[in-house]
């Protein structure tokens, strides 16, 4: 206590500690915006000392404020000084410490942003830095025995090799050949966090961590709009609107989005932006209770839509349309004992092999009794018209007669074929959550193939309207979207029977989680 404390009372000496708190430990005082809330309340999904390797992604327009985010993670992860926000999540209150962190960032932000960000918000006497012979902070090394350096994006990838960490975060996206090494330095499980706003680079996130079989079990995102930290329309904002506004004026729609929205710049070609892969919006796990009954009582109408090809696998998918209008995909082929569809070649079914499994799958779903017949057919109109060179005969009439060889109907009519009709009949399905626009048009989440292709499908990245005809625009990932867009061409739904053809008992079998044959 010095002299001054001496003569203190008990309420100034608290004062005083509180101003050198407020001066000296920001950390204690750091609010995150609604947005950053909503982040990090992923982890409450998870216990203290969870041994699994966790991925959160926080993809951010400019301005945010990802790097005060990830400066303050890394403080409490590594110091815990109390914060109320950090906590309340029993995963970062009770993690391991002292322990061992890495933050990746390029080589600017380290010299240029994060010196400032350590200095201003990390507890001032808790910890020691030094360069190691760069021109920044390169460690940090606590009091409590927690250590924490800097990678940056230019330095080789084999220096990030040799040390076992117990968390990391990338501010920015990494290069691909980076997280490599990054992935295995978790050995113990632990903590992996990217903040990014996703322009270059960040390709490689989107196609590797972002997949259906990774997003909810290893992989949690979250994309947040610069608006979000507006301090008029945000939760505890601290941008003025304004601010917002002059910020984006010059940007294209594209680089808009991944400026201001946190989209990914190299998806910006998107066709369906509306739909959202989590299963609390168009990814449900299972058919909603709602039609629960129905589905048991078979009162829906199966849709079978086939995509013919000559070598890779044809893209088949079912879908249960209900009476309200909703439409489900309940099934997809290839189903998932397959490699995903975007990467098979080649499939040696031939018409024989399909009109079996088409018989297979719907007899599982509980809709065979009646020899198929009352399963709704579609057919590209291009492909299953034309005939094949060695046989002159059609996808459509072979796929008809191996159906009379079994016994089983498999008659497929031509959906209209309207590319831009279709892309506006599926974004009204989609509705758009946004907007409070109730979906239509749902995937059963065990339908990877369906997701995969609904949030990739686009065109190709070097596709440019204002280019003219001279440039071949290319759709990318359209087999299994295709499939929607006959079928919201076709106007799929429910369609009634006459009274005694309605199945009173539900099958034992033919749950709408069924995977396929
Ligand atoms: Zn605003």
């Amino acid at each position: 206590m010095n002299e001054e404390d001496l003569d203190a009372t008990p309420a100034q000496r608290a004062q005083r500690e509180l101003q050198r708190r407020v001066a000296t430990e920001r950390c204690r005082y750091y609010v995150p915006n609604g947005r950053a809330e909503q982040f990090l309340n992923q982890l409450r999904a998870f216990s203290p000392n969870d041994p699994r390797n966790i991925i959160l992604i926080l993809r951010a327009g400019n301005s945010f404020g990802k790097s005060a985010l990830a400066c303050n993670i890394a403080a409490y992860l590594s110091r815990g000084k109390p914060n109320p926000w950090f906590d309340s999540i029993p995963y970062l209150k009770q993690f391991r410490r002292p322990n061992r962190g890495r933050i990746y960032t390029t080589a600017n932000a380290a010299k240029n942003t994060y010196d400032d960000e350590v200095k201003k918000w990390f507890p001032g006497q808790s910890y020691a830095p030094s360069k190691d012979g760069t021109t920044f902070n390169k460690k940090l090394k606590f009091r409590n025995k927690s250590v924490i350096d800097f990678f940056t994006f230019d330095q080789d990838v084999e220096q990030a090799e040799s040390v076992t960490l117990d968390w990391q975060i990338a501010d920015e996206p990494p290069p691909r050949k980076l997280w490599g090494a990054m992935k295995t330095r978790l050995r113990f499980g632990g903590l992996t966090i990217f903040v990014l706003t996703p322009l270059e680079d960040a390709a490689w996130m989107a196609d590797e961590l972002e997949t259906p079989e990774r997003l909810g079990k290893d992989v949690f995102v979250t994309t947040a709009d610069t608006e979000d930290a507006c301090i008029e329309h945000g939760i505890r904002g601290h941008l003025p609107h304004a601010s917002i506004e002059s910020m984006f004026s010059d940007f294209d729609e594209a680089e808009k989005a991944a400026r201001k929205g946190g989209a990914y710049l190299h998806l910006s070609g998107r066709i369906y932006k509306t739909y959202r892969a989590e299963p609390e919006f168009h990814c449900p796990v299972d058919i909603h209770d709602y039609h629960m009954a129905e589905w048991d009582r078979k009162d829906f109408t199966l849709w079978n839509v086939i995509d013919p090809h000559d070598r890779k696998p044809f893209a088949i998918g079912w879908y249960a349309a209900f009476r309200n209008g909703d439409l489900y995909t309940v099934a997809e082929w290839p189903d998932d004992s397959w490699l995903p569809f975007h990467k098979l070649k080649d499939c040696t079914y031939v018409p024989k092999d399909y009109a079996r499994l088409l018989k297979e799958t719907e007899a599982a779903l509980g809709c065979g009794q009646d020899q198929g017949r009352r399963v709704r057919r579609l057919i590209d109109p291009n492909f299953g018209n034309t005939p094949c060179f060695a046989t002159n005969t059609t996808i459509k009439q072979e796929l008809s007669a191996e159906g009379i060889k079994l016994g089983y109907s498999l008659n497929f009519q031509d959906p209209p074929d309207s590319l831009e009709g279709g892309h506006v009949a599926v974004k009204a399905l989609l509705g758009d959550v946004t907007k409070n626009v109730r979906p239509k048009m749902y995937d059963l989440a065990h339908c990877k193939n369906h997701i995969f292709g609904m949030t990739r499908y686009g065109w190709s990245e070097n596709h440019n309207e204002k280019k003219g005809l001279s440039e071949k625009p290319e759709l990318l990932h359209k087999d299994f979207p295709d499939l929607k867009r006959y079928l919201a061409l076709a106007k799929a739904r429910f369609i009634e029977l006459p009274k005694e053809q309605i199945i009173q008992r539900a099958s034992s079998y033919g749950k709408p989680g069924y995977r396929g044959v």
